[in-house]
């Protein structure tokens, strides 16, 4: 028996939500809170828009802050969710579940709790993998609900792995140079960004890898023959591209003056800590693929074999690729961010379903 939603919080943790003003849009559609009374355990699963079909979102276990901190997160990274689909023209909306990760967490019974919570919204809302969550993890949840992706679906980090190296070539190409032999630095070598490493690798380009696991990244350079860059380093080192493959909020305004690259593309999810950070790197010319087009690849998958029993084409992912480039050419053409030019897309497309719909 799950408790969902005010009745599972305590007075204080419903002081901190109501006060956690996130970025202060409130424009989701349904947030439910979830406590397993049993061990404690707590998640946050937000489902932002179903305007263009049923919600998707991976599962984050993080060590939040505080509540406030992780019902920020979830929000932003539901949104995110939303423009991803509509950018990939899937019949499909955005939402995101977090788990707060804290001492002595009793990691099955949060993912059970999750299972449980995913079932009850009977198909609104579709998950799986993010940062912090495992294939076995992903499993404890598949054993309470059949709208979870698990390794049966097929390798949905490998598919966003595939969906930002095309999206690395087109914003090479927008900053002028070809891959091989450039220097290319990939933070975080997890799941995503240490198969983003095997097509770098076979692209010839000088790998380079940080990740705040010790063991992870002399793991990378071992595998991969790359130079390692010590985790507090990543965005300081000089490179030709930097692909952030790690957690979102990277890239504030005081790294985008800085920041030693020619071009930005990786896998994380809000990887701009603000739109004034985009504006920054636009000033200097540096192209910066939007994260929730360049990472779409893994949604892709998913999508595509929940709704119809199919394995992506590899074009798909390709196809990536193409609208990146269209927008930093666009986006060089017109004299506006990358990341504007695509929420303005995203925005616009949800708005025409809904209008669809009404
Ligand atoms: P992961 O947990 O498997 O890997 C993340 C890696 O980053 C880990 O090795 C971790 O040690 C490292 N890391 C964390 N903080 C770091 C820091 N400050 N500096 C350096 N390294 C750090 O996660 P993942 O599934 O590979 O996802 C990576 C990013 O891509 C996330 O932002 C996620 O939201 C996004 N993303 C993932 C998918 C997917 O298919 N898994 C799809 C779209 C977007």
């Amino acid at each position: 028996m799950i408790a969902t939603s005010v009745d599972a919080m305590t007075t204080d943790e419903l002081q901190t939500l109501s006060a956690a003003s996130g970025d202060g849009l409130h424009d989701y559609e349904q947030v439910v809170f979830a406590r397993d009374p049993a061990t404690g355990a707590r998640a946050i699963l937000l489902i932002h828009s179903t305007a263009c079909g049923n919600a998707f979102g991976g599962i984050r276990r993080w060590r939040y802050r505080d509540l406030g901190a992780a019902f920020a997160d979830v929000q932003a990274l539901a949104r995110a969710m939303t423009w991803k689909c509509a950018m990939a023209e899937l019949p499909a909306g955005g939402g995101k579940c977090v788990i707060l990760d804290e001492e002595g967490l009793d990691r099955r019974a949060a993912y059970e709790l999750v299972g449980d919570l995913v079932a009850q919204l009977g198909g609104r809302f579709h998950t799986g993998p993010d940062v912090g969550t495992t294939v076995s993890d992903l499993q404890t949840v598949a054993s309470r609900t059949k709208h979870c992706a698990t390794e049966a679906h097929g390798d949905l980090s490998g598919s966003t792995a595939s969906g930002v190296f095309a999206a690395i070539e087109a914003s090479a190409r927008a900053a002028g140079f070809a891959l091989p032999g450039k220097r290319v630095l990939v933070q975080g070598v997890g799941a995503v960004g240490s198969k983003l490493c095997e097509r770098l690798r076979a692209a010839d380009v000088e790998l380079m890898v940080a990740d705040s696991e010790k063991a992870v990244a002399e793991a990378a350079v071992a595998r991969f023959g790359a130079v390692a860059v010590a985790a507090d380093r990543a965005t300081s080192t000089p490179c030709d591209l930097f692909a952030p493959c790690a957690v979102g909020g990277l890239i504030d305004d005081v790294v985008a003056r800085t920041l030693p690259t020619r071009a930005v593309c990786g896998a994380a999810n809000n990887v701009l800590a603000s739109s004034s950070a985009g504006a920054v790197l636009h000033a200097r010319g540096i192209p910066v693929a939007p994260d929730f087009v360049a990472n779409a690849g893994g949604l892709i998958h998913g999508v595509t074999v929940e709704l119809s029993g199919r394995m992506p084409l590899p074009e798909r992912f390709a196809r990536i690729g193409d609208v990146v480039g269209d927008l930093l050419l666009q986006s060089r053409r017109d004299g506006v961010p990358p990341a504007e030019l695509a929420l303005t897309a995203a925005k616009a497309r949800v708005a025409a379903a809904r209008t669809r719909r009404a």
